[in-house]
């Protein structure tokens, strides 16, 4: 029934509906383990690090934009302090038993933000800080909105350079307002001014073909989003393809709202943003075969978007003798 209903008009509606939409879900316990993987990113300088990340579990994201699924990945249950370093440490010591590699990157992924108070306290910020002194770079993931005094506090107290990761999405106001991110351009702008002067790198998420938008407009799209971000001064931007990953989504889809990109969409997105050699472009692998058409090209198109992340440099297309694409 409700997914039939229009998509509301105002962000409290929106909120309501996207919520009503869930569809049910185990959510992990506060004292699940958090989840680890090791993989290798092109860095600032031009090598490739070794590069870890930890998702945390912690308390769902007070935002509830269309597109997200991560709540899925949150407690019910609100986290004391103490629980994000003791999570870090435990997933520390499993990264280093299980890493020969010395790591050098880690990105730090709690389905939130970081600098969301009520997620990560900020008593908890020197026991954090503490454990990851011996890397080069940590990447933490944040609500533009939340960009201020809690960046420079944590900063002061970690040794390693300090990224800062955001969901631009895309750069355009309406459509922003549609997926219910509940920021403007300008409010992103203003987040990475007040980072660009404390000299704190962030690094883009940007979508390709999000919701309320068609195949024919998604390169344009994703361009103009890269150069926005870059414009600001990031350090890199990742391309995510959108998926239809929840009940919001699915209904989305339903009403015609929601096309989900093919691969070669994402392909040429992500060829023609390393082509603007503006930065480090890196396109988003996970759940990749969702968006194959082909099963016997769909390996050596991974493969080459891999080695596309890896060396960041346009590689030969794929031919197919199957699909023709
Ligand atoms: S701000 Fe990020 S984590 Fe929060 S709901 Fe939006 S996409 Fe999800
Ligand atoms: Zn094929």
């Amino acid at each position: 029934m409700l997914q039939s209903t229009p998509y509301p008009e105002t962000a409290s509606t929106r909120t309501k509906w996207i919520r009503a939409l869930r569809e049910p879900s185990s959510r992990p316990g506060a004292q699940s383990t958090p989840d680890t993987l090791v993989e290798q990113e092109m860095g600032p300088k031009g090598c490739l690090l070794e590069t870890a990340t930890i998702f945390l579990i912690n308390r769902e994201c007070p935002w509830t934009c269309v597109m997200c699924d991560l709540w899925k990945h949150t407690s019910l249950k609100p986290m004391s302090p103490g629980h994000a370093p003791a999570q870090l440490s435990s997933a520390l010591r499993q990264l280093e038993t299980a890493s020969k590699q010395r790591l050098k990157q880690i990105k730090i992924y709690n389905s939130g933000s970081f600098f969301d108070t009520k997620a990560i306290h900020t008593a908890d910020y020197m026991r954090i800080a503490d454990s990851l002194s011996g890397y080069e770079r940590v990447i933490v993931e944040n609500h533009p909105k939340l960009s201020g005094k809690h960046i420079s506090l944590f900063k002061e107290l970690l040794d390693p350079q300090l990224e800062i990761a955001m969901g631009l999405e895309v750069a355009d106001d309406p459509l922003l307002d549609k997926l219910n991110k509940r920021f403007s351009l300008e409010d992103y702008m203003t987040a990475c001014e007040f980072l660009n002067a404390q000299r704190i790198a962030h690094r883009a998420f940007i979508m390709v073909q999000p919701p309320f938008t068609g195949q024919a407009e998604a390169l344009s799209l994703c361009q103009r989003s890269v150069r926005f971000a870059f414009e600001q001064e990031a350090s890199c931007v990742s391309l995510i393809p959108s998926r239809a990953t929840t009940g919001a989504m699915h209904a989305l889809k339903n009403q015609g709202n929601f096309v989900q990109p093919t691969i070669h969409t994402l392909e040429s997105c992500f060829s023609h943003a390393l082509q603007m050699n503006l930065g480090r472009v890196f396109v988003d692998l996970w759940d990749l075969e969702m968006f194959s058409e082909c099963k016997v090209c769909f390996e050596p198109r991974r493969a080459r978007l891999q080695q596309m992340n890896q060396f960041q440099k346009i590689l030969p297309e794929i031919q197919c003798h199957m699909c023709h694409r």
